[in-house]
């Protein structure tokens, strides 16, 4: 769609005054950290690409600032939280976006999104980090593939996010890297300062984007993950040693021709994936 028919979202007020005339006080227990800067959050709303007439699904939109931006981008937009208090500041944005905003009032963790939202959405989040991690993992398992989601823009805590685009033989690879890279493209879209947040949080942040890719033939997620589980659950230790509670894994890393002395941080991606093949 040209820009100029793009269906736009009415003025709003600023979202400081939006958080004071709601009482929306950022709560700890919910992990509320908010992002106010219209700028930022329109560059994060660039990360999934062109979002004109696309179908977003988000995650935990507080107040709305990144819902806001969204909506400015084009996108028909359903979105979970879990925060009551967050609703009607949400009900102004949907009506000044013309009603492209449908909110579901809940917990994340417990709805079956794929059923909410449908086939091909973009996924975008700002998020606790356990929550956030716990449903990048749900979102990057199972084995369906390609899964319900178009594409992932998540924000993390930075070293979590350092963890998802790890490269092996570093301190920071692990299951959520092999998880994150075994069947699609993740990438460090941007990061963002501590003090981009209201309240600011004690550690850095950073956004992640995630591509499905065409997954390898002939392995099952679930024995990738017990694969990684094990093999990181001591990857100080070597192969033959972390991995000897797996039935036929010792077997498998011999017809993968891997060798048993080797710990798990230095396998790469394919060979995660090649034992899992052998496994499977
Ligand atoms: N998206 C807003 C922003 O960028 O300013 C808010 C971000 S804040 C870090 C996280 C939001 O997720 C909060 O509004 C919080 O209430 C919500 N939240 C926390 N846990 C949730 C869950 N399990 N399900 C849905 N929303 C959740």
């Amino acid at each position: 769609m040209h820009p100029a028919h793009r269906p736009g979202v009415k003025p709003l007020p600023p979202l400081r005054d939006v958080i004071a005339r709601h009482g929306l006080s950022a709560s700890k227990a919910l992990g509320q950290n908010f992002l106010l800067d219209s700028q930022l959050l329109s560059r994060i709303a660039r990360v999934p690409g062109p979002l004109d007439g696309e179908r977003v699904y988000e995650v935990g939109p507080g107040p709305g600032g990144l819902t806001r931006a969204l909506l400015e981008a084009g996108a028909l937009v359903t979105a979970v939280e879990r925060d009551r208090r967050c609703l009607p500041a949400l009900a102004e944005i949907d009506e000044a976006s013309g009603g492209r905003l449908r909110v579901i009032e809940g917990d994340a963790l417990a709805i079956d999104e794929a059923a909410e939202v449908g086939e091909g959405v973009h996924i975008v989040a700002n998020l606790p980090y356990n929550v956030g991690t716990a449903l990048l993992v749900r979102w990057l398992g199972g084995e369906r593939w390609p899964p319900f989601w178009r594409s992932l823009t998540l924000m993390f805590q930075r070293e979590v996010a350092e963890r998802i685009v790890a490269k092996p033989d570093t301190s920071a690879y692990g299951r959520l890297a092999v998880l994150a890279q075994w069947r699609s493209e993740a990438r460090l879209a941007m990061k963002v300062h501590r003090s981009a947040f209201v309240p600011p949080p004690k550690v850095m942040s950073a956004v992640v984007h995630i591509l499905p890719q065409r997954a390898p033939e002939d392995v099952r997620a679930a024995t990738l993950e017990r694969l990684t589980a094990a093999a990181f659950g001591q990857r100080r230790k070597m192969l033959r040693q972390s991995l000897k509670a797996l039935p036929g894994a010792l077997e498998a890393l011999d017809i993968a021709g891997i060798d048993s002395a080797r710990r798990a941080e230095t396998l790469d991606v394919a060979e995660f994936t090649a034992l899992a093949r052998c496994l499977s």
